[in-house]
């Protein structure tokens, strides 16, 4: 019979490895956020053949004293926390004490440091040597701050090493990690060199302008230009960043960098959220892009989940998810044409300047060549707490105007009326205006149609093409959305009251949130342990299934914590009414139609798409079609 015995330190450490270090950019990363726990605002990142051959990490932090180099290397030797308590309050990015004991265990590891608060004026030199990994300290020359070099990872531990890919793959996901943590901590200098090439360069980035631009250099210039800035607070919790336009949007969801407490993570709770504010703008199948930080009381999350730590958990989940929401819901809805026009002169023009060499639009990137970028340093501000007011807070155009419901009424004979003398006198007025070029509205006056589908105006800076069923569309649904919240939801009693058989879960989540669901028009009661009856749903869901929608709701409910599924399926029926209600191919419209929808999508939320996420218009500048001509060149 074998025997049981303790296993020696290497070993003991490389099993716990085969949590943490899986390839080259896992070593990175944990070295990286090491630097930054010790308050470094300049790291160089030295790496050769894809991080297999050799990673070396410098950085001008505070270092390590000499008497605790050797534990530096052990495991469960951490700096960072020392009780519980600690580790429900955690402000560093490691605390774990196991990253440079796993590392060292499959690798060649040297770290070199001379500490800040150093007595002697020299640096020391550790490594760990044989199965106890017995730590050896010499004297050396280094600067404050400490190196860390790690050749041959997994030179001792084969069958790892026959998972590593090419040099270029192992390269490609180390590069990502360095762009996660440059976009987590602005106020730091990086430098990335592969094979003694310089593959990024970034300067500490201070002001906002110089934040802005290291997003153009990690994202690509074309996100930035085509995304908007938020800064919103509430309830304790803070979220900015950046977010993308409907109509930037990918094919992966590959550029989304969402950030707690400078952490990235990538979470259930926030991809749903995230989700479900582009849904309503969104192609389908098209994923949005984004760079967000939330902020909020390191004690409200639990970032001790995972051995990597790309996971969190919030204590109250129902409060961020809902906090995230709304306010990407809002921004996303208070993008008017004005916003997107307008400030296109004052931006720095960033093309080209990724240093990636990756195409500045690259493949999965669909956007409208008219899309100009706006200087959106001002910023979103909101109040979720109090009026659930959120405006731009800089000037950027009007507030949205708030809908009333008799407008939908009005709205739909706006197009199809007679056009009064009165109307078109206007409308030669101000076409006299644009002459002259005063108080030209953001997108312009209509000057044609085009086969029956296009709108053309001519607007300040140059062409407007607008689909005009596209366009039709999404202010009809959103007319119609805001006459059915400002209105209530119409709830209608069924004749004949539905009982449906459930799980004894399912039936206790009804009797929860029955009131909940009533506040929905969806009226049920509990029959018996394992059955309820619905009395009442709302008037627009008629003709709908049901049973289907109830069962899916309470799915979501128990899944979730919360279910938008009627709401949706309500939003769903609205934009097929509104689509056949809108304006077709083919119908000519006169001037005065043309801008009064023109005006329409000024004023309508989240005009800038159709309900499947098209755009509704573009701009073609007079520089766009200069260059086109070949004018002036
Ligand atoms: P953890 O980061 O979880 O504490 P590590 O194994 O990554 O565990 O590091 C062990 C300890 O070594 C840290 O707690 C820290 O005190 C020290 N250390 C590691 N890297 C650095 C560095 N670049 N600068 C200063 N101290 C460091
Ligand atoms: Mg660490």
């Amino acid at each position: 019979m074998t025997r049981i015995a303790l296993l020696s330190q290497r070993l003991a450490n490389q099993i716990a490895a085969g949590e943490v270090v899986e390839r080259p950019a896992s070593v990175v990363k944990e070295l990286l956020e090491n630097c930054l726990d010790a308050g470094a605002d300049r790291i160089e990142i030295d790496i050769e053949q894809g991080g297999s051959k050799l990673i070396r990490i410098r950085d001008n932090g505070a270092g390590i004293v000499k008497d605790d180099l050797g534990l530096a290397l052990s495991r469960h030797a951490t700096s960072k926390i020392a009780n519980l308590d600690d580790l429900e309050n955690i402000a560093s990015l490691g605390f774990r004490g196991e990253a440079l004991a796993s590392i060292c265990s499959v690798s060649r590891l040297e770290l070199i440091s001379r500490a800040q608060v150093a007595t002697d004026d020299t640096a020391w030199r550790v490594e760990a040597e044989g199965q106890e990994m017995s730590t050896a300290i010499s004297p050396a020359a280094h600067p404050q701050g400490t190196t860390v070099e790690v050749r041959d990872l997994f030179f001792n531990t084969p069958a790892r090493k026959k998972f590593l890919r090419t040099e270029k793959t192992e390269f490609d996901r180390l590069e990502e990690v360095v762009k996660r943590l440059a976009l987590s901590r602005f106020d730091v200098a990086f430098s990335l060199r592969h094979n003694q090439r310089v593959i990024q360069h970034l300067h500490a980035a201070p002001s906002a302008q110089e934040q802005q631009r290291r997003v153009a250099l990690v994202c690509g210039p074309a996100f930035v230009e085509s995304s908007i800035q938020i800064d919103i607070e509430a309830s304790g919790l803070r979220l900015w960043g950046w977010v993308s336009l409907p109509t930037f949007s990918r094919s992966q969801a590959d550029l989304q960098y969402f950030y707690v407490n400078g952490r990235i993570i990538r979470d259930k709770l926030v991809s749903h959220a995230v989700k479900q504010a582009y849904q309503d703008v969104l192609f389908h199948g098209r994923h949005p892009a984004f760079v967000l930080y939330l902020e909020l009381q390191p004690s409200l999350v639990d970032v001790n989940v995972h051995p990597t730590k790309h996971e969190v958990r919030f204590r109250d989940g129902r409060l961020v998810h809902d906090f995230l929401f709304r306010a990407l819901h809002k921004a996303l809805a208070s993008v008017r044409p004005q916003d997107r026009l307008g400030a296109e002169t004052g931006t720095e023009s960033l093309n080209g300047e990724s240093l990636n060499g990756e195409p500045v639009n690259g493949d999965g990137v669909v956007s409208a060549p008219g899309y100009t970028s706006v200087e959106r340093s001002a910023g979103l501000t909101g109040d979720f707490a109090g009026q659930e007011r959120i405006s731009f807070a800089g000037g950027l155009g009007s507030s949205p105007t708030p809908l009333q419901s008799n407008q939908f009424s009005s709205f739909s004979s706006g197009y199809s009326g007679p056009v009064s003398q009165q109307r078109v006198a206007e409308q030669v007025a101000a076409y006299a205006r644009l002459q002259n070029d005063e108080d030209v509205p953001p997108l312009g006056f209509a000057i044609a149609q085009l086969h029956g589908i296009y709108i053309l105006a001519q607007n300040a800076q140059g062409l407007i093409i607008v689909d005009m069923h596209a366009a039709h569309e999404r202010i009809t649904y959103e007319h119609m959305k805001s006459a059915c919240q400002s209105e209530g939801i119409k709830a209608q009693p069924l004749l004949v009251p539905l009982s449906i058989a459930v799980s004894q879960a399912e039936a206790d989540c009804a009797e929860q949130q029955a009131e909940a669901l009533l506040a929905l028009g969806v009226g049920i009661e509990r029959a018996a342990a394992e059955s309820i009856v619905v009395r009442q749903i709302p008037v627009i869901l008629a003709g709908a299934d049901i049973e289907q929608l109830v069962r899916d709701v309470l799915s979501d409910v128990l899944e979730h914590g919360s279910s938008e599924r009627i709401r949706n399926y309500q939003d769903e029926l609205l934009a097929t009414m509104a689509c056949h209600g809108s304006v077709r191919a083919n119908r000519q419209l006169s001037i005065a139609e043309m801008n009064a929808l023109l005006r329409d999508m000024e004023r309508t939320e989240r005009s800038g798409q159709c309900n499947h996420g098209r755009p509704t218009w573009v701009l073609q500048s007079l520089d766009q079609l200069d260059k086109l001509f070949l004018r002036g060149q």
